[in-house]
């Protein structure tokens, strides 16, 4: 007897049924559509490192020598780990990153800049 309702309580169920997954389906259309958006922006790969204008600066304010003692100035040329910064990342010309290299070398000998940091 009990079994009877309960088919009854599928058959009744079963019309109902189709439209219940359709307004997941619905629902579920507009998710993909940012995430096929994404991808299309994604191979391009190149926002990771945000670009600086790729002019020296030392060229552009006529600083000569680089001042070893300037923290603020080096740091800006110095990773967070304690690595120099590339040039090609930079934009400083060939003869000011010399400069600069020598000048975060003297500012770590006085413990100005870190070698390395610790973490
Ligand atoms: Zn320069």
């Amino acid at each position: 007897m009990s079994e009877e309702i309960q088919n009854k309580a599928t058959e009744s169920a079963a019309p109902a049924a189709p439209a219940a997954p359709a307004a997941p389906a619905a629902a579920a259309a507009p998710a993909s559509a940012p995430r096929g958006g994404r991808p299309s922006s994604g191979p391009g790969g190149r926002g990771k490192f945000f670009r600086r204008k790729k002019v020296c600066k030392f060229c552009t304010e006529k600083i000569d020598t680089v001042p070893y003692r300037d923290v603020r100035l080096l740091q800006g040329f110095v990773a967070e780990r304690g690595k120099i910064v590339p040039r090609r990342l930079t934009g400083v010309c060939t003869t000011h990153q010399r400069r600069l290299t020598r000048a975060i070398k003297q500012a770590r000998n006085i413990a100005l800049l870190p070698f390395a940091s610790s973490f």
